[in-house]
Formats: C-alpha cells, sequence, structure tokens
C-alpha cells in the first residue's frame, strides 16, 4: 500500500498521503480551504505516530472512543476471525456474533433491558432511540438541554444544545431545549451542587408542564455531558429526571455514545448515578471503534409495543458481524483485564488528585471536574468573573489563546481533546499508569502558556 512507511522519516510517502487527502477527502466540520491533517503512522495501545517518528501519547482515545487503544490483539484478532468466516450479512438473517453481543449487552444493562437495536454509530443510534419512543409513547416532542451534543443528522442535530446545531437549523420541529445543570455557570443562581440539581428539575417540570405533558415523547440526556465540558450531573438530578418522566409518561433517554463502555468506571455511566433509563444509546466504546457499532439497549416495556406491531425502521449494516465480533472481544478484554478496575483506581488515585493539584497551582484553571478516565479542566482568564480563556465562536472553535495552549501539548508530545475553554482529559482506559503522570505533567507545563493569559487578580 502507497504511503504504509516501512521506516519512520519516508517523505514520499508521507507527501502522497497528505496530497490525497487534501485534494480528495472531504472533511467533518471543516471549510475544506483550511484543512491540513498531520499524517499517521501508526499506533499501539495509547500512542500513536506520524510519518516524521513523532510520538503522541493519546490523551483524547480520538473523538473518546478508542478505550481498549490502538491495535488492541484481541480485537484484532477478533475481526480476523469473523471475517475468514463471515465477513457479513444482512439483518433479517441471524449471526452469532450479533446474538451474543446483544445478550451481552442486556446482561449488563439496567433492570429490565431486553433487546438490542444494532446501528452503525452513535447518531443514529439517537435517531433510532427517538423514534422508539415516538411509535411507543404515540407523542412528539422531544427534549433536550442546552450544552449537549448527540450527533449530526437530522433529529440528532437538532437536539445537540451547541453552536453545531446553529448554522444547521432546525431539521426536526419536534424538539425543545431546556437548561440543564452546570454549577460553575449557574443559570439558577443555585450555591450549592444540590440546590443547582432543585433549580434545574423545577426548571424542567415547568418545561415540561408548558409545552404540554401529553405532547412529550421522551427526554434525552447524556449521563454525564461529553464534548460540551464533562459536566458531571449533580447529586439527585438524574432520579429527578426519572421521576419527572414516570410522572408525565415520558420516556428517559440515556444519551451513552461518550460515556458507556467503562469511560467513568462503570459499564455504562448511569449506573453510578442511581437512575434506571427506558432507552440507552451506545457507540464509540463498544467496540472501540474498530468497525463502526453504536446502538439502543430497550427496556421490556418499549420492546412490547413492538411485538405484534412491526418497527418502522432499519439498516443495511445493522448488527454488522465484523463490528459485533469486536464488541464481543471487547466485553471479554474489559473481564479479562480488569478494566473497570483499573479506571476506578487509577481515575481516583491518579487523575483527580493531581488535577485537583493542577487547580491550585495554576490560576487559569477555573474548575476541574469529572470522574473515572473523563475529566475537564475549565480555562478562564478572571477566576472571579469566570470569563473563559476563548469563547467558543459560531461554529465552536477555538481561538489564538487556547489554540497556543493545545499546540504545548502537542509540542510535548501529548494529543490532548480539547473542546470550547476546556482541556479534556480522556486517555485510553488501558494507559499505564506512568503514561498517565507523563502525560499530566505535559498539561501541567501547557497550563504555563495558558497562565500566560491570565488578566484577573
Ligand atoms: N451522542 C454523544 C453523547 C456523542 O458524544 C456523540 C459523538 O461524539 C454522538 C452522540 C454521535 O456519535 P457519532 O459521531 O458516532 O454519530
Amino acid at each position: 500500500l502507497a504511503g504504509t512507511p516501512q521506516t519512520f522519516g519516508d517523505t514520499e510517502a508521507q507527501r502522497e498521503v497528505r496530497e490525497n487527502d487534501r485534494n480528495y477527502v472531504f472533511h467533518s466540520w471543516s471549510a475544506q480551504g483550511a484543512i491540513n491533517p498531520l499524517p499517521i503512522a501508526k499506533g499501539e495501545g495509547a500512542t500513536f505516530w506520524d510519518y516524521d517518528g513523532n510520538e503522541y501519547l493519546d490523551f483524547s482515545s480520538q473523538l473518546v472512543n478508542l478505550n481498549l487503544g490502538h491495535q488492541h490483539p484481541k480485537l484484532i484478532k477478533a475481526i480476523q476471525e469473523q471475517a475468514g468466516r463471515l465477513a457479513t450479512i444482512q439483518p433479517a438473517l441471524a449471526n452469532d456474533a450479533r446474538g451474543e453481543l446483544a445478550k451481552r449487552i442486556v446482561e449488563h444493562s439496567f433492570e429490565g433491558a431486553r433487546s438490542v437495536f444494532f446501528t452503525n454509530g452513535g447518531a443514529d443510534a439517537v435517531e433510532y432511540a427517538v423514534r422508539m419512543a415516538r411509535h411507543h409513547t404515540g407523542r412528539q416532542k422531544v427534549l433536550s438541554r442546552f450544552r449537549s451534543y448527540h450527533g449530526s443528522t437530522g433529529t440528532a442535530i437538532t437536539l445537540t444544545g451547541e453552536p453545531r446545531r446553529w448554522s444547521n437549523g432546525t431539521l426536526d420541529a419536534g424538539v425543545v431545549h431546556f437548561t440543564g445543570p452546570y454549577a460553575y455557570r449557574s443559570a439558577f443562581y443555585a450555591t450549592s451542587p444540590e440546590e443547582e440539581a432543585e433549580r434545574a428539575l423545577a426548571h424542567l417540570e415547568q418545561t415540561i408542564q408548558l409545552e404540554g405533558p401529553e405532547t412529550i415523547a421522551a427526554i434525552i440526556l447524556e449521563t454525564v455531558t461529553g464534548t460540551n465540558g464533562v459536566l458531571v450531573p449533580p447529586p439527585g438530578y438524574l432520579p429527578g429526571v426519572r421521576a419527572l418522566c414516570d410522572k408525565y409518561g415520558i420516556v428517559y433517554i440515556a444519551d451513552e455514545v461518550m460515556v458507556g463502555f467503562g469511560r467513568t468506571g462503570e459499564w455504562f455511566a448511569y449506573q453510578g448515578f442511581d437512575v434506571k433509563p427506558d432507552l440507552v444509546t451506545f457507540a464509540k466504546g463498544v467496540n472501540s471503534g474498530y468497525v463502526p457499532l453504536g446502538g439502543v439497549v430497550i427496556s421490556e416495556e418499549i420492546h412490547n409495543t413492538f411485538v405484534d406491531r412491526s418497527f418502522p425502521g432499519g439498516l443495511t449494516y445493522s448488527g454488522h458481524p465484523l463490528a459485533c465480533a469486536s464488541g464481543v472481544a471487547t466485553f471479554d478484554i474489559f473481564e479479562e483485564e480488569g478494566i473497570l478496575e483499573r479506571v476506578r483506581d487509577l481515575g481516583e488515585r491518579v487523575i483527580e488528585p493531581r488535577l485537583r493539584q493542577l487547580a491550585e497551582k495554576h490560576k487559569s484553571v477555573g474548575e476541574v471536574r469529572g470522574k473515572g478516565f473523563f475529566w475537564a479542566l475549565e480555562l478562564v482568564v478572571d477566576r472571579e468573573t469566570r470569563e473563559p480563556l476563548v469563547p467558543f465562536n459560531a461554529s465552536g472553535e477555538a481561538a489564538a489563546p487556547f489554540n497556543a495552549v493545545v499546540a504545548a501539548c502537542k509540542q510535548a508530545g501529548l494529543w490532548p481533546f480539547a473542546a470550547g475553554n476546556r482541556l479534556q482529559v480522556a486517555p485510553p482506559l488501558v494507559t499505564s499508569e506512568e503514561d498517565l503522570v507523563r502525560g499530566l505533567d505535559i498539561i501541567d507545563a501547557a497550563l504555563d502558556v495558558a497562565d500566560s493569559y491570565y488578566t484577573g487578580k
């Protein structure tokens, strides 16, 4: 294959990869004239390399999907074995990998979970969850929070509560947004997380009443808001949402596309917040993205709606054998390597204390929040006013000061996840303790750059 370097420093191969990409690939979320992506030669575990041999410690897990790291040998083997036997089959025909994966997911889900509908990724999982809720309830509206990301297809981008929705307009007239809890930038003037939860719930109930409870099919919530800032829900909030759903006959959809499969130290993040959803969307971590895969976990009650009545929807690649085989291998690897235990242990023992220490040391860190292997440092230019280091611009991109912080990380060999004014820490769940410490050291140094823009006291 042209472009595969035999040795690093293969400038001809690198040039070809870069030129093909620039000339023929249309990029997501980008002005096509401005793109210049770094050609990547190979990856292993929590590390990847460019063609010049520069090494990057991956603190982003790519798009927070690479939970088991690059080139996990058991994931590769599972895909190879399945490809050698049955590479593809249409969804009306059963295949062993799909059935086994659905069983494993249901067994690890909430009590009363009944079945799994497979999709190709996160956005279509959201589309199908909403469709199920609408057919189940016979209602049309869906509520989602501001500061959320649910994917870029029609209903999913309309549900999304951040700038990426703005230029796409309203593609689903049934969507209504509400304000969720965010204690650091409280819209409710709350002074404690408990008060924030209480006031956010009062606001949500009022929104339900003003919109008409009998018109609302579902409320969708990321269990921990991901791209929009690792917003960990305050105590009582999610159980409160559950209670409102029960009171008004509304379906609770937990969007676990980013946080499912170990990111917060549980199989599914909702398991750590004392709440039981009706539908759960997942993707990313289910197989670390080795083959595109997502899906919806469905409660018994909603499943039963479609026992005598046909479900109107489907995808050619639903339950793709290669994807599902790597999903089954993911469960095996999690169990064999004690992934959940290491996420809890290293999250509490290594990541959290160090990030809290960085917040003490660097005045540009306004707040640290997170859980497990999922954290955000919210960067500000003034701790008192909480003015962000950079505000979002209309396309959700960061401006010069924040880019300088990101550049400092990359120059030192760390690939961070940056969004808005936040440096987010989301390493693969297999990252060694030594690499975690090294990555956090690099962030420490990069925060000196953030401090240089500080204007407060
Ligand atoms: N939902 C959440 C919470 C996400 O974080 C994402 C992607 O980042 C999606 C949905 C969309 O997933 P995909 O990009 O696989 O369509």
